[in-house]
């Protein structure tokens, strides 16, 4: 056993030592391979975790990434997410994500090390590796291997906001996976890799209102899409005529509209500042272009990671350290706002300026104040105390009352706590 173990490890540091992974396609058993030796050659700083299955029973990967305790959330630090290859056929994103992966393990980058440093960051290389299994290298622009293996396209899957009916009444099990992790973790940041186009797409991905395309955030998403979009140099493109109009920026609905994207699932149900990338023209293009595609996106997605620094975050506690359940924060009148934690933590990003932050228990504001936001990578980090005689008169409501506050299903755990605290038992119930 020992012997077999100490001929792992020399194999262990010959393949990848700190060299980057190689610069050619790998497909589903590959990429399980590499993420699980990295895994276990970086034991410290990355948790390798099967979010769930797809259609066909392959594992879902999610690598989290930190240079502490990447197997657990730490209080305050701010978790972000990368996923690619949703549609199974567009593959460039998986290949970027594997080398971005083995980039912040091995690379002695200042700003990689930061990054790990200060976030926990997860990496979902492939969506869809039951599509990706379909798909074949040069095809640029058809849709094999873009469904799952049930043909559900998993971008018109997740649930609608304001319930309009999707493409498919099923839902998928790649779908059902994301919806679970974005319940459990608390994302303040996320992008969704794609190709077949050269643009950034950020909400609305449809029209919620008349013909208004644009989200309360639209200004911290045209900051940071265009931030991303100067980090990059033209590789190999020759689309790029397609999206001069808008400068590779877009707003989803003001290009095509989706009903049931992951975009403004997250975004809508959770206050994640969600970006979707189309990075390559080509879906499928040849393997001699990933280096090219690694380097012309590579300090681009450092620096996007950052931006989950920008902005406000927190604590929220009553006058005995506890956190009060249910409680939401909201900017000025920005809607989504954004659920408090179980822990009583927050995050908002935010660009430089002057707002308005309210505290929301059950719908009622119960706490207001000014914050000022500089230009730094810095977050204003705050610790809220919020009396219990503020905010339990409001407790006083019926369960009844509290379902018509719009406690959903996926802050059941947030009611659960609430639901403790009005029978006066302790939050560990
Ligand atoms: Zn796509």
């Amino acid at each position: 056993m020992f012997h077999f173990q100490f001929n792992y490890l020399i194999i262990l540091t010959v393949i990848y030592g700190n060299q980057a992974i190689d610069y050619r396609y790998h497909n589903y058993t590959e990429m399980t391979s590499i993420l699980q030796d990295l895994a276990a050659q970086y034991p410290t700083k990355a948790s390798l975790v099967e979010i769930g299955k797809s259609q066909g029973g392959k594992s879902l990967w999610a690598m989290a990434l930190s240079s502490y305790a990447p197997n657990r959330h730490v209080l305050l630090r701010p978790e972000v997410k990368y996923i690619a290859n949703m549609h199974g056929n567009e593959v460039v994103g998986l290949e970027v994500l594997l080398y971005l992966v083995d980039y912040l393990l091995t690379s002695n980058d200042t700003q990689a090390n930061q990054l790990m440093n200060r976030t926990r960051i997860w990496i979902m290389p492939s969506m869809n590796p039951d599509g990706l299994e379909q798909s074949s290298v040069g095809d640029c622009t058809s849709n094999t291997g873009r469904y799952n293996l049930n043909n559900i396209d998993l971008n018109r899957n997740f649930p609608d906001y304001y319930g309009a009916a999707l493409q498919s009444s099923t839902r998928a099990p790649e779908t059902s996976a994301i919806m679970s992790w974005l319940a459990k973790v608390p994302f303040v940041l996320s992008a969704n890799y794609h190709g077949g186009a050269f643009v950034i797409n950020t909400p609305y991905d449809r029209y919620y209102v008349g013909s208004d395309s644009a989200s309360d955030d639209d200004d911290i998403y045209q900051m940071i899409a265009r931030s991303y979009i100067n980090l990059t140099q033209e590789v190999n493109e020759n689309c790029l005529s397609e999206f001069i109009d808008t400068a590779f920026v877009t707003r989803g609905a003001d290009w095509y509209e989706v009903i049931g994207g992951m975009q403004d699932y997250g975004y809508l149900n959770y206050g994640t500042i969600e970006l979707t990338m189309e990075i390559s023209c080509c879906k499928y293009p040849g393997g001699n272009l990933l280096a090219s595609y690694w380097n012309y996106n590579r300090d681009a997605m450092l620096q996007h990671l950052f931006q989950a620094q920008r902005g406000v975050k927190g604590l929220i506690l009553n006058e005995y350290s506890k956190p009060i359940p249910s409680t939401q924060v909201m900017i000025d009148n920005r809607q989504p706002v954004v659920n408090v934690t179980p822990l009583g933590e927050f995050w908002r990003i935010l660009l430089p300026g002057t707002y308005t932050l309210k505290v929301l228990y059950q719908s009622n504001t119960i706490y207001s104040r000014q914050i000022k936001i500089g230009n730094s990578l810095s977050p204003l980090n705050l610790t809220i105390i919020i009396s219990s005689t503020v905010y339990l008169p409001y407790s006083l409501m019926t369960t009844q009352a509290l379902s018509s506050t719009g406690v959903t299903p996926e802050n059941s755990q947030n009611l659960l706590l609430y639901l403790c605290s009005l029978f006066f038992i302790s939050f560990s119930c």
